[in-house]
């Protein structure tokens, strides 16, 4: 079998081969490669040490160089090559003490996660499959490399990556590995939430199922857990508030920032269910709930604080309608953004998608009415943002307002506008501001 490799990538290998070293391509690129996706990038494992790598390769980057790897640019693309290793003794379920290099490629391969990202490959020998990785992924199985209970214990990472894998590919766990993961979960509480987040993130961007999630769900993320048995009796519902977070997730068609929104945005409702004399369940104001839980969580993941300020953002108007016309959406604008309107209907129709398909028509119906406007909006020349004014702040600041006034004034005269585009002259607008300093 013949996978095909781009030319910077093979040119990497070739180096290695020509001068008398074993190398592979081995890891997610094989995988993937093999699954018929196309890999994002090549990672080499070969005899050569590292000082050998780096005077192959001039142009190069002691990225972990601790374990062994180099990373090495050819026509400025990154190829990450790590030596054959053995891990020795792990004292913290996470950081080997000390990396010992291996003789050869069926030494690596012990240390290596799962089977289906243990699978070599060069063009001299083909594939080289040592722990039946091949078979697995033709039947869609996340086996760990030896003993499951050994290897999650040893790094706990290898945890939430198995978990990450089930959800991108869609495999099942094999029996022994499920039941090993389930025992040592507790051990991700010893994980960075670096690692943790980089992880969340591949599982949330890839729109696949995110079910998996749920068996790690009480270590994780315990709000998020207490969901899953929190029922929504009402029509517009069919999935606990944990189950339908997931689903929202997944279909939600946006950015890192949307995704976590989606996720967590109904995260509050447990805390604020109340049913009514006929038995429906409401959630009145979970949003603000939410949002403050959310906060806490994305504390906890060290979300980036652009991502984490979209997000809570997203979460909090996550519930509020606007309506399809110029001025709702105008008004929506004025107060907010093209982008994070974009990113709020996004998480809308994320939200809809993952309640009872019976009702969903008219909702999307909306948001699409909605998409419409807004297309109508951007295109015509009307004012909705404070930048479209006929004045500005310095025009203000002449007619003697304080610096505290100018923001304050100018959004009064941006409402106005809204509301009627033909004040938007600075003649109609310096009168209007007169008046309102006149008021104050
Ligand atoms: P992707 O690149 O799609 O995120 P990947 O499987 O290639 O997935 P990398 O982090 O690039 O993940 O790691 C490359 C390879 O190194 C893995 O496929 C696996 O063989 C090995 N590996 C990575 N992390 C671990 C770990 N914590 N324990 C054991 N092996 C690991
Ligand atoms: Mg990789």
């Amino acid at each position: 079998m013949k996978l095909s490799i781009p030319t910077y990538a093979e040119n990497v290998i070739n180096v290695l081969l020509n001068n008398g070293y074993s190398a592979y391509f081995v890891g997610g690129a094989v995988r993937d490669s093999l699954l018929g996706n196309t890999p994002l990038d090549w990672d080499v494992t070969t005899s050569a040490t590292p000082d050998q790598v780096m005077s192959l390769f001039p142009r190069h980057f002691e990225t972990g160089i601790k374990h062994g790897t180099v990373t090495v640019l050819w026509d400025n693309k990154p190829v990450e090559i790590t030596t054959f290793r053995v891990d020795s003794d792990y004292s913290d379920n996470r950081h080997p003490e000390q990396v010992v290099f291996a003789k050869n490629f069926a030494e690596d391969v012990k240390r290596r996660d799962f089977t289906v990202n243990a699978i070599g490959y060069n063009h001299n020998e083909g594939i080289v499959d040592l722990v039946g990785g091949q078979e697995d992924l033709k039947a869609g199985i996340i086996r760990c490399v030896g003993n499951p209970d050994t290897r999650f214990k040893e790094d706990a990472l290898r945890i939430l990556r198995g978990i990450r894998l089930a959800s991108v590919l869609d495999f099942q766990f094999e029996q022994n590995t499920k039941e090993a993961l389930i025992n040592n979960k507790h051990l991700l509480k010893n994980i960075s939430s670096e690692r943790i987040r980089a992880e969340m993130d591949k599982m949330l961007m890839s729109d696949r199922s995110l079910k998996p999630l749920y068996d790690v769900c009480d270590v994780l993320f315990p709000e998020l857990y207490a969901c899953f048995s929190c029922e929504q009796n009402n029509k517009h519902h069919i999935y606990d508030v944990g189950t339908h977070s997931l689903k929202a997730a997944q279909y939600a068609n946006g950015d890192i920032a949307v995704k976590y929104a989606a996720l967590f945005h109904d995260i509050g409702k447990p805390a604020v269910l109340s049913t009514d004399e006929e038995g429906v369940d409401h959630f009145y104001n979970h949003e603000l709930f939410s949002e403050e839980m959310a906060h806490e969580i994305f504390n906890r993941l060290k979300l980036d604080n652009k991502t984490k300020k979209e997000a809570l953002m997203l979460i909090k108007y996550h519930s509020r309608l606007i309506e399809p016309t110029e001025k709702s959406v105008k008004k929506f604008l004025s107060k907010t953004s093209e982008e994070f309107l974009r990113k709020h209907l996004a998480l809308r129709r994320a939200d809809v998608l993952a309640q009872n398909s019976q009702y969903s028509a008219p909702k999307l119906q909306q948001i699409n009415e909605i998409e419409e406007v807004l297309e109508n909006v951007l295109a015509s020349a009307d004012a909705f943002s404070l930048k479209d004014l006929a004045v500005n702040g310095k025009d203000i600041m002449e007619l003697g307002a304080k610096n505290s006034q100018i923001r304050f004034i100018l959004n009064r005269l941006l409402t106005a506008v809204i509301d009627n585009q033909q004040l938007n002259t600075k003649e109609k607008l310096i009168e209007m501001a007169k008046n309102i300093l006149n008021c104050r």
